[in-house]
């Protein structure tokens, strides 16, 4: 795969300083506002140059799941991410065939971009607890800083011990984010349920997945 071709923002072009670059992965089924604060507060206390939302194409850990297309995931990724100036999202993952590895999409990034841009992956802390399961997380250490994002009174015991234990010298800052009481399994139960989204997710998302029908929803229905 081409990946000089694809969607990647440009950054790194003055080499007498150094640039931050904010990678958001996840699934994103769907995004919602937690994932959208929880990447504006990385972009500020990071004091990051950008951040690229990189919806995961074929998840490691949600193989046999159901989930929705990564089509319609990058649709509505796009959509939430439309108005700020210093958000992107890409098809870089998606695009990209075969199970979706982390190690394998910082390797191609670090390839892409010259040495001045360094790597910030954000993700859940959930996730992060679960790193050393990870292809090759060896490596994502070496090309990255880790960002776990936490909801305000999450035991980080399991996350850090996990980390402490590897033997690998992760670095990683944890962000608590209010806003992460927000959560895709909520969105999609109310979906499901018929409910609103109002203020749970941009209004362009809501649209999208009534209109697409994702997540069980009757098209029309709450559909502005
Ligand atoms: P997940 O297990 O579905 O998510 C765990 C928790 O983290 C959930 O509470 C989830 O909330 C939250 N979360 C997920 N992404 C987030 C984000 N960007 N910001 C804040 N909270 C987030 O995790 P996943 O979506 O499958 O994977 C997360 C990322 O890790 C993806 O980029 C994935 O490719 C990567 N990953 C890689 C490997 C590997 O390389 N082998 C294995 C696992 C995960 P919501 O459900 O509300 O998002």
């Amino acid at each position: 795969m081409e990946q000089e071709r694809f969607d990647l923002p440009q950054l790194g072009q003055d080499p007498s300083r150094t640039y931050r670059l904010g990678i958001m992965g996840g699934t994103f089924d769907p995004i919602h506002n937690g994932h959208l604060v929880a990447a504006e507060q990385a972009y500020d206390d990071l004091n990051l140059d950008l951040v690229v939302f990189m919806p995961a194409g074929s998840p490691a850990f949600k193989q046999g799941k159901k989930i929705a297309s990564g089509e319609d995931r990058y649709a509505m990724t796009l959509l939430a991410t439309s108005d700020n100036p210093h958000f992107v999202a890409s098809r870089f993952e998606v695009d990209r065939p075969g199970i979706t590895y982390t190690s394998e999409t910082l390797r191609l990034l670090k390839e892409h971009y010259p040495q001045n841009v360094e790597l910030y992956f954000i993700t859940g802390a959930d996730a992060i607890a679960d790193i050393v399961r990870w292809n090759n997380s060896a490596s994502i250490a070496e090309n990255a800083t880790l960002v776990g994002a936490t909801r305000p009174g999450y035991n980080l015991d399991k996350a850090a011990g996990a980390i402490d234990s590897s033997g690998i010298d992760f670095h990683v800052i944890y962000l608590e984010v209010p806003a992460l009481a927000i959560s895709s399994s909520y969105l999609r139960e109310r979906v499901a349920k018929g409910q609103s989204l109002r203020y749970l997710t941009p209004d362009s998302v809501t649209g999208y997945l009534h209109k697409h029908q994702l997540y069980g929803a009757k098209a029309g229905k709450y559909a502005r």
